[in-house]
């Protein structure tokens, strides 16, 4: 491996530092603690698991953190009930609905009915057309993730060719207006791409979100680039043990840690900012409400 590795767990432990200090700051000189409302509905293993782990990192940080836990039969006008109440209540500053919804609910109608101030995940589609538009918006957490640590490794993006695998709402299409908000000349690819190595090959900065394990191979990397893996994916893992799996990001780690300038790993790359940058967007949402001046 001669690419440099971008530690996203160190990098991911500094926002969250810095996330403390704020808190600890409006705390004293405001009265005021930012509260992170977290709804989660049904009972998906993994979605459990990521809730108890934002609610401890909030927690963590010096925040309020309100877990709602609703049984998979919620219905839709239950769920929007609690949502307006959420709304309403000042001691929250952000809410986020975990997703997946169980299938009856409609998450697009769910979404859309949170204050977009308090939209920490920047799903709703007033977030969405503010930062389509450039203007200040709640940013999602895993392309914003992704922006913090290029540019914390690159300094100015600016009139870079970046490619970003994979077009979805929540990664996908987020990530290419950050990118473009820097100045980056950016390409989307997708699954009807045409020659899609030699598309990356141009690449300075690749994110892979895409969703396939392994899939964006070595010889497809421009050396010297660097790649951003947003992709969790699981496989077996035999030389574990009968059973078992580990997780894989979206490139071949292996042979394209050879010819990038720089790579995240799977784990301890983008995931671990996720969350950070969840926390970072709790304390804008609470800063914002009150007129405060906003964590840099
Ligand atoms: P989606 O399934 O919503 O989107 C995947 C995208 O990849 C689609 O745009 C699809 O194209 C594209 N794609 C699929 N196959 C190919 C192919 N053969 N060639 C080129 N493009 C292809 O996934 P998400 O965006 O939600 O997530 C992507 C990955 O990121 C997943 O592994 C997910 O687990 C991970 N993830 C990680 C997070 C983190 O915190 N680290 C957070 C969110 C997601 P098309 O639109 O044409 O179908």
């Amino acid at each position: 491996m001669s690419a440099t590795l971008i530690d996203g767990k160190v990098f991911a432990a500094s926002v969250r530092d810095k996330v403390a200090i704020h808190v600890a700051r409006l705390k004293e000189a405001m009265g005021v603690t930012p509260g992170l409302a977290v709804v989660l509905v049904g009972d998906d293993p993994a979605s459990e698991v990521y809730v108890r782990s934002k609610g401890k990192m909030t927690v963590e940080v010096g925040m309020n953190s309100y877990e709602h836990k609703l049984s998979a039969e919620t219905s839709e006008a239950d769920l929007l009930a609690l949502i307006e109440a959420l709304n309403a209540d000042k001691d929250v500053h952000g809410i986020l609905v975990q997703l997946p919804l169980p299938g009856h609910l409609n998450e697009a109608l769910v979404i859309n009915a949170i204050d977009p101030a308090k939209d920490v995940d920047g799903f709703h589609i007033s977030n969405v057309g503010l930062l389509g538009t450039g203007q200040k918006a709640m940013v999602p957490c895993t392309p914003l993730g992704c922006l913090m640590m290029l540019r914390d490794h690159h300094g100015s993006l600016s009139g870079l060719n970046a490619v970003v695998i994979g077009r979805s709402n929540i990664v996908g299409k987020p990530m290419a207006q950050l990118l473009l908000g820097d100045s980056c000349t950016v390409t989307i690819a997708h699954s009807r791409t045409k020659d899609l190595p030699e598309v990356v090959r141009r690449a300075d900065i690749v994110v892979a979100a895409v969703g396939r394990a392994n899939f964006v191979q070595g010889d497809w990397i421009k050396p010297g680039a660097t790649v951003i893996d947003v992709g969790i994916n699981r496989i077996p893992a035999p030389e574990k043990g009968e059973g078992k799996s580990r997780l894989v990001g979206d490139v071949d780690f292996a042979s394209a840690s050879d010819v990038a300038g720089a790579i995240t790993p799977v784990p301890g790359g983008v995931g671990p900012m996720t969350i950070a940058c969840l926390l970072a967007n709790t304390l804008t949402a609470c800063c914002r409400s009150h007129g405060f001046a906003e964590p840099e």
